[in-house]
C-alpha cells in the first residue's frame, strides 16, 4: 500500500495525465485491489468505457438503492452487457421505506454510504468520476487522493477531476459512448428518482439532485477523510 507521501508524488506525476492515463496506472498499481464506482446517471459512463479497453475484471461498483428509474436499470444492464463489464450490484441491508421523506441523509446513509463503506474495505483504491466543475463542494478534487475511512487507508482516484462538462460529453461523442436516456429528458444528473428533478437550461449541473432542500451530496464522497500526508 503506498504511503500518503508516495501518492503526493504519484499524484505530482500524473499531473498532465488524461483519464485514461490515470485509470491505466490506478490499474496497474493496485492490481485485484481497485474498483471503480458508476451509477450510470452521468459521465461515470466515461471510466467504465475506457475500463472496458484496459481491464474488464476490476470490478466496477453500482449502488442499487432499490430507488433508481426504471431507465437506470435497463441502461446499467445493457451498457454492462456490451462492455462485459465486471459488474458488482450493493444493495442495502435493510429496507427504511420512504426515509427520503423525512431524513434524507440517514437514507443516503442506509441506502449508499454504509454499503459501500462495507464493500470498499476489500480495496486499496477506489475510482469514481467526480469532477471539479460540478460543484463547489467538489472543486479542491484531485487526480490522486490519500484517504482514511475506519483507520484503514484508501487511495482515491479522479481521472475525470479537471474534465469539464463539455470533454466528458465529446469523448462521449466522438467514442460512440451510451448514455443514460433522461440526459436527453431534460436531467443533468441522475440519481434516486425521489430526489432528482429535470434542470432548467443555465441550471448548475447538479442542481436538480434533492432540490430545493439544501443537501448537495450523499455522503459517498464523505465518509472518507482526507489526509495530507
Ligand atoms: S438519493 Fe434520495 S432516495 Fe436515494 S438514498 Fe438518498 S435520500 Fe434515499
Amino acid at each position: 500500500m503506498l504511503s500518503a507521501l508516495q501518492v503526493r508524488e504519484r499524484a505530482a506525476a500524473l499531473s498532465e495525465a488524461d483519464p485514461a492515463a490515470t485509470l491505466a496506472w490506478a490499474v496497474e498499481t493496485f492490481p485485484g485491489k481497485v474498483a471503480l464506482t458508476v451509477s450510470f446517471g452521468g459521465g461515470g459512463v466515461v471510466l467504465a468505457h475506457l475500463l472496458s479497453r484496459i481491464d474488464r475484471s476490476v470490478p466496477v461498483i453500482f449502488l442499487d438503492t432499490r430507488f433508481h428509474f426504471r431507465e437506470t436499470y435497463e441502461f446499467k444492464r445493457r451498457f454492462a452487457k456490451r462492455y462485459g463489464l465486471n459488474l458488482v450490484e450493493l444493495t442495502p441491508l435493510t429496507d427504511p421505506g420512504p426515509l427520503y421523506k423525512t431524513d434524507p441523509d440517514r437514507c443516503c446513509f442506509i441506502r449508499k454510504v454504509e454499503p459501500l463503506e462495507r464493500a470498499i474495505v476489500g480495496f486499496d483504491a477506489w475510482i469514481s468520476a467526480v469532477r471539479q466543475d460540478q460543484s463547489d463542494s467538489r472543486r479542491a478534487t484531485e487526480l490522486v487522493e490519500y484517504h482514511e475511512v475506519r483507520g484503514r487507508p484508501i487511495v482515491k482516484v479522479f481521472p475525470l477531476a479537471r474534465w469539464s462538462r463539455a470533454e466528458v460529453w465529446r469523448y462521449i461523442r466522438e467514442n460512440g459512448v451510451p448514455y443514460h436516456p433522461l440526459l436527453d429528458q431534460g436531467y443533468s444528473s441522475i440519481g434516486c428518482w425521489p430526489c432528482t428533478r429535470p434542470t432548467a437550461p443555465g441550471e448548475a449541473e447538479r442542481a436538480g439532485r434533492w432540490s430545493g432542500s439544501g443537501k448537495t451530496e450523499c455522503g459517498l464522497h464523505t465518509f472518507t477523510v482526507k489526509r495530507e500526508g
